[in-house]
């Protein structure tokens, strides 16, 4: 090398001009073979009522059958049910994991924020898993499964009122925990200057509400128009279907009607190809990076903070807080302990108690078999006597008989 005065790096660090071939030009392709190699994972939670098309829409966007169990009516709270599946395209690896709430905004009584706090409570549940496996001494977050939520589809009812209370409540919370991303479901049922209208009017009540969604990001040259644009699209009117027609030859995705078809992937039909584009082909790093730089981030903050750790002391601190959660988790482990022993113990008292009693038994009707035995015996030994008896007394007189027998010979 030979090094340039003239030239610095913004750290004020020299900057060498090379003369000659070095090699770590390579770098970038070194991280994408790595990245190809380890595959990736995407979460993806579905978050709408019973019915709205969510399921639907998931098989619509990744064309793959997912089978959920069937969800009634009936359920008394929201439950998570998740679908895992890996997927290759052009040599890269997704798995890709989706998560739905099935019974949400099901039950009429329903308190609405405790809908939005299982859902929450879920999310935060994935960022707690995450965090622990962070602060492991030997950790191994390179084949960690990682099941943080990347985006979330919120699928809003396409009346064209607006939001309902749910969905504020809903998407208020959701919001500071994960990337939402809100759609119109089934917009087939709405007509097209309708749409214009209700998506207006669902960003109006979202800025009232001080509820921030997801925005693509647009710091990034290559992709800032398409984001721009991708952004102006939102909430994505969307239309899913499981149903293929056949058109100029080829069979497309659609829902068929008595006057025509509604093709899934026709741009003037709605916004489905929009929103797999945003979130599928150009955003899928962004949704990934900002929930861990920013979301997991800020959870990371809180859970550090609720264990009394704060920046500049955080060595010391954060032992204190070791010490504690040991303490914590070997008391927990005497009480079981002690449990388990207090269990097997009493356990074992009623097992001798039992036997005690079957031994009682036992000996009581060895007695009565004794006794019964022993009655037979003397009852036989009475008859015998006589029977000895009798005998005796036929011999004497058969004696007694052939005595004089012989003096009248
Ligand atoms: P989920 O309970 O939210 O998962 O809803 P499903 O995906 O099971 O769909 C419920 C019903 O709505 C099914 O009969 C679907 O055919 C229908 N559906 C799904 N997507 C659409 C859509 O975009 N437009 C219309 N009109 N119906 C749809």
């Amino acid at each position: 090398f030979t090094s340039s005065k003239e030239l610095h790096s913004p750290s004020g660090i020299p900057v060498l001009k090379l003369n000659g071939f070095v090699g770590f030009d390579s770098l970038p392709y070194q991280l994408v073979h790595k990245c190809q190699k380890q595959g990736f994972q995407f979460n993806l939670l579905v978050c709408g009522e019973t019915g709205m098309g969510k399921t639907t829409l998931v098989e619509s966007l990744f064309n793959m059958k997912l089978e959920f169990e069937p969800c009634n009516n009936e359920l008394k709270t929201v439950e998570l049910r998740t679908k895992t599946c890996e997927m290759v395209e052009g040599g890269v690896s997704v798995k890709l994991r989706i998560v739905e709430t099935a019974g949400f905004g099901d039950q009429l009584d329903k308190e609405k924020s405790s809908s939005a706090k299982i859902i929450v409570d879920y999310i935060n549940e994935q960022f707690e898993s995450y965090l622990k496996e962070e602060l492991k001494v030997c950790r191994h977050l390179a084949r960690y499964d990682d099941t943080r939520i990347h985006a979330c589809l919120y699928f809003i009812s396409p009346t064209g009122h607006g939001l309902k209370a749910l969905d504020v409540v809903t998407i208020r919370e959701l919001a500071k925990r994960v990337n939402v991303i809100p759609v119109i479901a089934k917009s087939d049922t709405t007509c097209k200057d309708e749409l214009v209208r209700f998506k207006k009017k669902i960003l109006s009540e979202l800025k009232a509400n001080n509820i921030e969604i997801y925005q693509f990001p647009i710091d990034d040259e290559t992709v800032r128009k398409e984001n721009e644009a991708l952004n102006s699209l939102m909430p994505f009117a969307v239309v899913g279907s499981t149903d293929f027609v056949e058109r100029d030859g080829k069979l497309v995705r659609a829902r068929r009607y008595p006057w025509g078809i509604v093709e899934v992937e026709n741009v003037d039909h709605c916004d489905f190809v929009k929103l797999r584009e945003a979130l599928l082909r150009i955003n899928v790093d962004s949704l990934r990076t900002r929930t861990h730089k920013h979301l997991y981030e800020a959870y990371r903050r809180e859970r550090l903070r609720e264990m009394k750790m704060k920046d500049g002391d955080c060595g010391p601190k954060m032992m204190e807080a070791f010490k504690q959660k040991e303490k914590e988790f070997r008391d927990e482990m005497k009480q079981k302990d002690d449990d388990f022993q207090r269990q097997f113990i009493d356990r074992v008292n009623a097992k001798e108690e039992e036997l005690k009693r079957r031994e009682e038994v036992l000996l009581i009707r060895e007695k009565e078999q004794r006794e019964k035995f022993e009655e037979e015996f003397s009852r036989l030994e009475s008859s015998l006597n006589s029977i000895r008896e009798e005998k005796a007394k036929l011999e004497a007189k058969n004696t007694l008989h052939s005595k004089k027998n012989k003096q009248r010979l």
